[in-house]
């Protein structure tokens, strides 16, 4: 890995101490960064460069993995740090910004190397790349490299992300810009590319004449926690739909790249938003669920309903779950539904994706129900990281009772080197310069396309349905509508 200076604006903020400053930290400690590596922290808060890793030292313990901390390495590791006070929606501070950098590139011997990190509030995610622009911090000469990473949610709404979009491209080109979807660093969301295309035995069943349908859920048994005023104004949909949920149908539905590079790996998934079936209006209210979840009593305590949370509308409208069904109208998948959802404040944290098989032609064996499908496989994202096959076999002993049995794999079983959670491996995939695992500007638009639509529905017809579900229940009941008679929702996931 060549040297660079990583530069963090939103230095003083949440993502920084919670998840950046730990994976840095990680990728430190294991030798994964250059030995004359800078980070230069920029905010508004006004910090010294001792005051920042004072900060910085009392955070880390509280977010990095306890094994990994020792005094050495911190005390090491904090060195490397700066910070550089500025408001960054201040134009007229980015030339002494540059000076600054300059002065650091002398003091460790870079050559001009950075890497922009955008951590602030989305309202900057378009000002802070035309300001680095007009002090030429953008270019690059030479072997230099400059690079950006902007954090979701990147848009709004599709006309938004177009806006974006024009912007980074004008200012960087497209393999400069990582648009960071942390769930593509996960290692079980990259296994799904490797279960799917190393082995020889699932691809032939990978389609509409085998599968019958594929769920998708991600879940968690928390609220809001500290987050109403963003989470308020985005909600399910944007906060986890659009991007994440979408991207486990994408890898789960893609054809095989022709080659394992960002280009090839890209093309297809763009493919998979592209063929994805608009919704009219009526499927929209038919089938696109949205829930918020309602005040919960139980003997032991009281769940908070949404609009009782902090920084929250009391009167507020927006989803905390969303459950819906969509086709991708292609020759792999043409008929095949796709069940997603997602909330918060369910029974449990989970997030998996189960292929339903379809059922044998014939049922031969007495006890095999109807022509419901005993095969399934289950994918399991977190926690729990594996992989669950399903299939029938005979009771011993019995006259062919046939019962559904589960050959059951943990990705901890597979051993190999250390990582580091999601943001410490996309972190090094971007100081490395490989975008595979980040969301190019046709992808994000793509996916924009068919979600807008929804929103704008929800957003302009105040006769939408948003059902209530309490607290700590599996969401509204309006959910298993959509799966009509034929399907239900595999709860709990983890079996
Ligand atoms: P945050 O704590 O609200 O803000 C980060 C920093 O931005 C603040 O410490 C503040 O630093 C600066 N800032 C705030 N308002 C500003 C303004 N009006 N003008 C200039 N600077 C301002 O946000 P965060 O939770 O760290 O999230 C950062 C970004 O990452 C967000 O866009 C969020 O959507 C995304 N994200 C966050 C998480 C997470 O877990 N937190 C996860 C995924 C994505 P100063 O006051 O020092 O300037």
């Amino acid at each position: 890995m060549n040297s660079q200076i990583i530069v963090i604006f939103g230095a003083s903020g949440d993502l920084t101490k919670r998840k950046l400053m730990p994976s840095l930290y990680w990728l430190y400690k294991h030798n994964r960064l250059n030995a004359s590596f800078a980070l230069l922290g920029i905010g508004r808060t006004p910090y010294t460069d001792e005051t920042y890793r004072e900060f910085i030292e009392k955070q880390l313990p509280l977010f990095a993995a306890p094994t990994e901390l020792d005094a050495i390495s911190v005390s090491n590791f904090l060195q490397h740090i700066f910070y550089y006070s500025m408001d960054p929606a201040d134009k007229e501070a980015y030339a002494e910004l540059k000076a600054r950098l300059k002065m650091l590139d002398q003091q460790i011997s870079n050559p001009g190397n950075y890497l922009y990190y955008l951590a602030t509030p989305p309202s900057l995610y378009g000002v802070i790349p035309k300001y680095l622009q007009n002090v030429g911090l953008n270019i690059e000469i030479g072997e230099q490299t400059r690079r950006i990473i902007v954090e979701k949610p990147f848009g709004y709404h599709l006309s938004s992300a177009q806006e974006l979009n024009y912007i980074y491209n004008s200012v960087f080109r497209e393999d400069q810009i990582y648009r960071i979807d942390h769930f593509l660093g996960k290692e079980t969301v990259q296994n799904i590319l490797a279960l799917r295309f190393a082995n020889g035995i699932f691809e032939p069943l990978w389609n509409r004449n085998y599968i019958d349908h594929v769920e998708v859920t991600a879940v968690e048994n928390l609220g809001i926690e500290e987050r109403g005023g963003f989470y308020d104004k985005s909600g399910a949909l944007r906060d986890m739909v659009q991007n994440h949920l979408i991207q486990l149908v994408a890898l789960t539905a893609m054809e095989p790249p022709a080659l394992f590079n960002a280009d090839s790996f890209r093309n297809e998934v763009v493919k998979v938003y592209q063929a994805l079936k608009p919704l009219t209006n009526e499927q929209i209210k038919s089938q696109v669920i949205r829930g918020q979840y309602t005040t919960a009593h139980s003997e032991a305590h009281i769940i908070k309903g949404y609009r009782e949370e902090k920084n929250v509308d009391p009167l507020s409208r927006t989803e905390t779950f969303v459950a819906t069904k969509l086709y991708i109208d292609n020759w792999r998948w043409g008929g095949v539904p796709f069940f997603i959802r997602t909330g918060k404040q369910m029974p449990t944290k989970v997030t998996e994706i189960i292929i339903h098989f379809k059922p044998t032609p014939h049922s031969l064996f007495k006890g095999m129900a109807g022509n419901s499908s005993l095969n399934s496989m289950i994918i399991r994202i977190q926690p729990n990281e594996g992989i669950v096959l399903k299939f029938g076999l005979k009771v011993p002993g019995s006259n062919f009772e046939i019962k559904q049995v589960s050959m059951d794999f943990t990705y901890d079983r597979l051993g190999g080197s250390p990582v580091g959670d999601a943001y410490a491996k996309l972190l090094e995939d971007c100081m490395l310069g490989e975008s595979t695992l980040f969301t190019r500007s046709d992808a994000v638009e793509a996916s924009w396309k068919y979600f807008d639509p929804i929103l704008a529905l929800w957003e302009n017809d105040p006769c939408m349905p948003l059902y209530g579900y309490p607290a700590g229940t599996w969401g509204p009941l309006e959910a298993d509508n959509i799966m009509g008679t034929d399907y239900a929702w595999t709860n709990p996931c983890k079996n």
